[in-house]
Formats: C-alpha cells, structure tokens, sequence
C-alpha cells in the first residue's frame, strides 16, 4: 500500500583498499615513494596539444617546499585561499595545503569587479586574508587595484614559496582535520563554506570507486572549473586517490569548442569522465547536422557521470545513439547525484549498468506522488535514475515538515547519512545545526544531512525530482521549475536545452508561474514573439496541465547562472521583480 514507509536505501558491497595510507597527503607520499615518475597530471594548457605535466614525485617535493613555507608563515591550522586558472598550480597548492595542515579555500579567478567582491567576501567569510596565486593571475588582478576589497587580501605568489627541502610532514593533517572549505555554488543564495574533512574525502572516493572502480590503466579527463565540488573532487583528489593520470583543461576551452573533451578522450584512451548535462547536450549541439567526426573514439570510456544538475532523459539517450558510430557505450552514461555538504557523491548508477528512465504521473507527481505511467502517456514526466547510494551512506525520503518518512511512492526531501556528509558549515551553528543535524520523526539518535532536494525511491533506486526552494505551488501541488523549462524547451526546435528559468510571483493574493527564456535572431526571425510565447505556454500546459501566467523572451545569454553554469532561479525572480529582465519585449501567456 502507499502508506507503507520506504525502506532505506542502501547498498552492501565491500571497498577494497590496497593501501595503509588513510588521507590524501597520505596517499601521495606513497604514491611519490612507490611510482615516483609516474604522470599524476597533465595540462592541456592550450585545449589541444600543448601539454604541461607533473609526475608523483614531482608533485610531493613541490608541494612539500610550499608546504614547508605556509608552515614558516604560521599558517598551521589556518585556511588560504587558492586562486588559480586550471592549471598544475592549483594541484601543487592544493596538496600544499593538505600537507601543512592548512585548509584550501578554492575560489575562481575574478575576471569582473563583481567577481573580486565575491572572492573576498569568500576569504572574509573563511577567516583568511591569505591568496596563494601566480604572478600572472596577480598581474590581472591589478586591474582592480582601485577595490577596497582587493587591498584587504595578501597576494601570495606560490611559485616562489619555498620552505626547507628537508622538511617532512608529521601529525599537520589527521582524519578529523579540516582539508577544504568548498563554497556552495550559490544557486540558491549566497555560496556556504563547507567543512570537508580529510576523513571524509577518504572515504567519498572511496564510494566513487566503488561505483565506478577505475582500473590501473585507467585516465581521467575533466575541464570542470576546479574550485567547485564536482571539477576538484574528479580533476584534482580522485586522479591520485585512484593512482590514475588525469587530463585537465580549462571551462573556457571546452565552451569554445566542446568537442575538444570529446577527442581528448580518443587520443588518451580516458576512461573515465564526468560534466553536468549541459556539457554532454554542447557535445550533441556542436555534431547535430554535422555528424560525429572521422576518427573520434570514445570506446575507452567506461563511465561518463552525469550530475550536479538534473540529468534529462532527452541528452542521456540522444548522446548514447548518436555517439555510438565512435564506439561510445550504451553503458556507460552513469548518471549521479550529489552535493558539496556530502563532499560530493551521494549517488550513482554503476559502470556496469546502462542509465535509465522511468515515466511518472505528472498530476500525482504534483500532489506528492510518484505513480509509474508506461512512457510516452501524455501528461507524464519522464525521470532519470540517479541509482544508489555507496556501502555505508543511506538515503532516506522524508517530509519536510512532518520529519516523517514518506509512504511507498512518496516524493520527499532527500536526506543522507554516510561518511562522507561534511562537518556543517563554516562558522554558521544554526544553519549547521538545521542541515546536518536533523532527526527524523520516530526514529533513533542518528543524525541526517538535509539536501534540501526533494525526489523518491523507485526500485530501491533514487529519482530527483528537483530542489525545494525552487518549486512551485499551485493550489497545493508541487511543480518542479526544471519539468517547466525541459517542457518549454521543447516548444521549438531552435530553442535551446538550458536556456529557460521558471519562478514564481505573489500578485494580488495569487500565485503567478512566470517563465524567462531566452531567444535570439533567428528565432525570432523564424517565429513571431506572440506565437513563441503562445508554443511555449501551449507545450508546457501539454505535459504539465498547468497554465503559465507570463512568459518573458529575454536577450541570449542574460539568463543567470552560476559560475558552474546552474540556473539561479531566485535572481531571475529577483530580476523581473525589479523590471531588470534584459526582455525582447513582454508577451501574456495567459
Ligand atoms: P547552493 O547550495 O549555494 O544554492 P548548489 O546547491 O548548486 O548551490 P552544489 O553543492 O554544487 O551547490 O550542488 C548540489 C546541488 O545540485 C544539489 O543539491 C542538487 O540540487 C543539484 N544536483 C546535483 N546532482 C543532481 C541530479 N543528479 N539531479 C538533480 N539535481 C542535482
Ligand atoms: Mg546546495
């Protein structure tokens, strides 16, 4: 029946740990004593063939020096900001930091003024003035010599941090101790610090491997941005966890020409991969019309992860046939879930299973209820398994209010305990105390992570359904702002997948849905604004049964977005509140 409660899902395999190390610096000095010149990293510093690399034991003497002086600058038990462009820097600090006992603070290199205050509110939140940089990222960041704001931080060039050779690390950095203070990426609000531990990035790899065990041969590739928790757990602590090269590049060479990912993957026989769907649908949108490339092949891949942002059936599938004539495998897009406050993983289809997708009722969806329909049944929402959790961490459905586990079928709040949810946020108690503390109603002692994502458990598998903040009330049914926009998307073919943000205002006593999309020329030289606005609203009223009260076409590339490129809903409301919309012109949907 639907009122029975939902088991816990969990998964009983064992991890096996062919080491004695227990940390990350721990780790590396083995890895340095046993394979010394082993490649750890490279660098595709120009995207293509232009390669920068350090080997193991090249890693731990420099990281080792740089170390050695935080040390001598008294940093033992601090925190330093790193700011560096990807790059072999950012791992030398980072592993510097880790073995001195200094936690990293990652943030992104400011290239707007706006970017400078949020790096410094970053470092003022962390309790640091302390920035470990390159003399050319400082030399860009004179530009904005005139901020207050910089003035307050001390430029560290770390390349010139040299500390004595002969020092050694010691008991600077135990399990307990804080490695990393990893900001939210501030979808939802102003970014949080979370408090990772060296323990819990022991064992969240550790889950990952299980997963997605990466043999010896293995090789990771990523142009994720390094300062977020997805880019550093997979481009910079997995590669030496596993004891695999990785094959970095920056975000702006894989946006410039996405297919660049795609052909380092071929060249270098990677493995293994991971990016948010917008990356794999930019892959699909650089071949469409034009066909896969001669020679691409992608047959070395075993796991591509899909997550940190909701996965869609529509670039999942699209992806597996185009890009099987390069040999990709039906097996392996491994869609995930996760989150910086559980270090990173959370969830994941294993490599050796293909995704998949279930159809639910989207009026039962909207009161709660996850009723599976047989696909392609109109008014359904198609939901793709994020599958299950790592041995050890346990997923829970549970009403946000009530703290009640929901019955079978229920859609809830997502909540997680396992040895990889972080300590709490940085300095924030009450917030700490709401998220990671919370109990569930009738239940023992044991402590939850609150995700503040809501989904349901099908099959002992996970479903996300969306985040709690962003969705959308209506006569007391939930609508998930995500189903919203894929639905718009689909409303014409030179829309595009990612470009749409659904909200909703009080007007009058009455909840109004507005949706901002964003069009350019030829679309609108394709089609008139009042008949888009009119497909738009008609789509989404198809597959949703809900009426949306305005549509917004706004200018391309106004759409807000994260530095990690998720929609932040929130600004768009706050933005058509305040009559900022960049709109090409108002049009009613209703
Ligand atoms: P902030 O917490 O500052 O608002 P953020 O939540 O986007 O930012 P992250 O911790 O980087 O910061 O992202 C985790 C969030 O990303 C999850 O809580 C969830 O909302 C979303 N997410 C991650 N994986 C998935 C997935 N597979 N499907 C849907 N959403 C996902
Ligand atoms: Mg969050």
């Amino acid at each position: 029946t639907e009122t029975q409660t939902t088991p816990e899902l969990t998964t009983d395999l064992t991890t096996p740990e062919p080491t004695t190390a227990r940390t990350l610096p721990g780790i590396l000095a083995e890895r340095a004593f046993t394979s010394p010149d082993r490649v750890a990293y490279v660098h595709h510093v120009d995207g293509e063939d232009h390669t920068e690399q350090l080997t193991y034991g090249e890693l731990e003497r420099d990281a080792r020096a740089r170390a050695a002086a935080l040390l001598d600058r008294g940093l033992a038990g601090g925190r330093a900001v790193l700011a560096h462009d990807t790059g072999l820097d950012f791992v030398r600090d980072l592993f510097a930091c880790f073995l001195a006992g200094v936690a990293a603070v990652p943030v992104q290199v400011p290239n707007r003024r706006h970017g400078v205050v949020r790096m410094s509110r970053i470092a003022a939140d962390a309790g640091t003035s302390v920035l470990l940089t390159s003399s050319r990222v400082a030399e860009r960041l004179a530009d904005y010599a005139d901020m207050p704001e910089l003035a307050e931080l001390t430029l560290v060039d770390s390349a010139g941090l040299r500390g004595a050779a002969t020092w050694l690390p010691g008991d600077e950095s135990g399990p307990d101790d804080l490695a990393l203070l990893q900001y939210t990426s501030g979808s939802t609000g102003h970014p949080k610090g979370v408090e990772v531990t060296h323990r819990n990035f022991w064992h969240n790899t550790a889950d990952i491997l299980t997963q997605w065990p990466i043999p010896e041969h293995g090789r990771v590739a990523s142009w994720l941005p390094l300062f977020h928790d997805l880019g550093l757990l997979f481009g910079a602590v997995l590669p030496v966890r596993a004891g695999v090269p990785v094959h970095l590049m920056s975000p702006g060479a894989f946006v410039r020409r996405p297919l660049r990912w795609l052909e380092i993957i071929g060249k270098h026989r990677v493995t293994h991969v991971a990016a948010p769907n917008f990356a794999f649908q930019m892959c699909l949108d650089a071949v469409a019309g034009r066909g896969v490339p001669a020679g691409l092949d992608l047959s070395s891949c075993a796991a591509a992860l899909n997550g940190a942002e909701p996965v869609r059936w529509s670039t999942v599938s699209r992806f597996v046939e185009v890009f099987a004539e390069a040999g990709f495998r039906a097996s392996a897009p491994a869609p995930a879930y996760g989150l910086a406050e559980a270090t990173l993983h959370v969830t994941g289809t294993r490599q050796d299973m293909p995704p998949h997708a279930i159809s639910i009722d989207a009026a039962r969806a909207a009161d709660g209820v996850a009723v599976p329909v047989p696909a392609g049944t109109a008014n359904s929402l198609r939901v793709v398994s994020c599958g299950t959790p790592a041995p050890g961490t346990v997923v829970r459905v549970v009403d946000p209010v009530t703290r009640l586990p929901v019955g079978r079928r229920g859609i809830g709040e997502i909540w997680v305990r396992g040895p990889g949810v972080a300590r709490g946020y940085w300095q924030r108690p009450a917030e700490t105390s709401a998220t990671f503390r919370a109990v569930i109603a009738g239940e023992g002692p044991e402590t939850h992570l609150r995700t503040g994502d809501l989904g349901f458990l099908h099959d002992g598998e996970l479903y996300v359904c969306g985040r709690h903040k962003d969705v959308l009330i209506r006569n007391g049914r939930n609508y998930y702002p995500n189903d919203l926009e894929l639905a718009a998307e689909g409303a014409h073919p030179l829309l595009r997948a990612g470009s749409s943000a659904a909200f909703a205002v009080e007007r009058a006593g009455r909840e109004l849905f507005v949706l901002a999309v964003e069009v350019d020329g030829r679309l609108l030289r394709a089609v008139g604004l009042p008949e888009l606005v009119g497909l738009v609203t008609a789509a989404v009223e198809r597959d949703l049964a809900v009426v949306l009260d305005e549509v917004v076409p706004i200018q391309r590339g106004t759409l807000a977005k994260t530095t990690s490129g998720k929609v932040q809903r929130a600004e768009m409301r706050r933005q058509y509140l305040d009559g900022a919309l960049s709109a090409v012109a108002r049009g009613s949907g209703s």
